[in-house]
């Protein structure tokens, strides 16, 4: 008999019959609240009906209209609600079908508009699992261990972890800004230097948001040096951290941006944004594929786009955010267990740590385990596999958040109470 491959880690056993809003029903009857959506792409809850409505319909007119063959009504929506949201100046927009493909189109892009080679990330960061995204991704050695020859011309720099360093913010910010402009002299001459690719928040990587003064620090530095600066808001974007996307919180713009997961509710679509100017330094034709901008993503992406405003779901995720904060902080407060809570909006990291304040993987896959038994779905992150994390969906309701916290709390009870 044929089975799933072991390459596959599965986090929970949950097989799932259907699902609705932030709820996920079993094939066995049980229902669970799910705080992981997909990995933060449910960003509407499960088969929002007018996310579920729009892919319907297109279904029915054109599922497959290759975009550089024929171009389709919903791509030019898509494109134009994108346009209502993206940053200044970031005015011409391509597809693709996943996160790591539309972060290789982002560097391809930035070595073909620069003519320089290289590209610099920051140390936790999680781009993909292709081997340009795996070369870029630096959020744990299992991303990249046995892949080798990964892509070269890719450099790390520090980010700015301060709980880590057991700094306040201001100070790992300085750091990892002089680590930089280090690498710079040391490593990657800025001329050699096309790029610098960040999250917003660390998302695989730990669940950190990426300090406002780091974010302006790179900014500044890309502007001085001629580097363009990508960010990556495949998890922080589309209203996750309580604005629209997540560099939102810091005054720095990029000059490509990259979107995907929550663009769509859970339908495969990404997009990669730049100026017109930028995009025009590369070959047309050296970027597309046979798949990208579906139709019927297309049409889910413009429908999801349209449900986040009308529900004002970007305010709901900072308001509800901060209601989850608020009762991991509470939580933090009577188990010694959890050495720090931090996120943004409805992006939020438990770390464990043991005694002497080193990471604890066990005691965080322990919770994550103990939290399905309490009907909660939660994920682990970070390169030391000891934080939880949660990424309710951008609907969850007050009562939602005070039902995950409460089962979360029993599930931390259980293990090390
Ligand atoms: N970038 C970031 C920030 C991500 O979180 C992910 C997925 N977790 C990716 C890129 C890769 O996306 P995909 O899995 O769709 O290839």
């Amino acid at each position: 008999m044929t089975s799933l491959s072991p390459i596959l880690k599965q986090a929970t056993p949950v097989v799932v019959d259907h699902a609705l809003g932030s709820w996920i029903y079993a094939t066995d009857g049980q229902e669970y609240l799910d705080f992981t959506t997909g990995i933060g792409v449910t960003s509407t809850g499960h088969c929002h009906p007018k996310v579920v409505a729009a892919a319907r319909e297109q279904v029915g007119k054109i599922i497959h209209a290759q975009y550089t063959t024929v171009m389709h009504k919903p791509l030019l929506e898509l494109t134009e609600k994108l346009g209502e949201v993206l940053p200044a100046g970031l005015d011409s927009v391509f597809y693709a079908n996943s996160g790591s493909e539309a972060v290789e189109a982002a560097i391809r892009l930035a070595r073909m508009a620069t003519g320089r080679p290289n590209i610099v990330v920051f140390q936790g960061g999680f781009h993909g699992r292709t081997v340009a995204a795996a070369s870029l991704t630096t959020a744990g050695t299992k991303f990249s261990a046995g892949y080798a020859p990964l892509m070269a011309g890719v450099h790390m720099s520090a980010f700015p972890y301060a709980y880590r360093y057991g700094w306040d913010e201001a100070t790992a910010v300085e750091f990892a800004l002089k680590e930089l402009d280090y690498l710079l002299k040391t490593r990657t001459a800025p001329n050699d230097t096309a790029a610098f690719l960040i999250e917003p928040a660390l998302g695989d990587g730990g669940y950190l948001p990426t300090p406002p003064a780091f974010m302006e620090g790179l900014r500044e530095r890309a502007d001085r040096h001629g580097i363009k600066l990508i960010f990556d808001e495949v998890q922080a974007g589309v209203g996750r951290t309580g604005r629209f996307w997540g560099h939102q919180h810091s005054s720095a713009s990029p000059d490509i941006l990259i979107t995907a997961k929550g663009i769509a509710s859970g339908f495969p679509i990404s997009a990669i944004a730049a100026s017109t100017e930028t995009m025009s330094k590369a070959w047309p034709g050296s970027q597309g594929g046979t798949y990208g901008g579906n139709a019927a993503a297309a049409a889910a992406g413009v429908a999801t786009l349209g449900v986040i405003e009308e529900e004002g779901l970007v305010e709901n995720a900072r308001i509800r955010g901060d209601q989850l904060q608020a009762g991991l902080k509470e939580i933090q407060a009577r188990f010694p267990a959890i050495g720090d809570v931090r996120g943004i909006g409805l992006m939020q990291g438990i770390e464990f740590t043991a005694a002497d304040g080193s990471p604890d993987a066990a005691t965080a896959a322990s919770v994550q385990q103990a939290t399905t038994k309490q009907k909660l779905l939660t994920l682990t992150c970070g390169p030391e596999s000891n934080v939880v994390r949660l990424i309710p969906a951008l609907v969850a309701t007050e009562n939602e958040i005070e039902a995950g916290l409460s089962r979360f709390e029993a599930a931390v009870g259980a293990v090390v109470g």
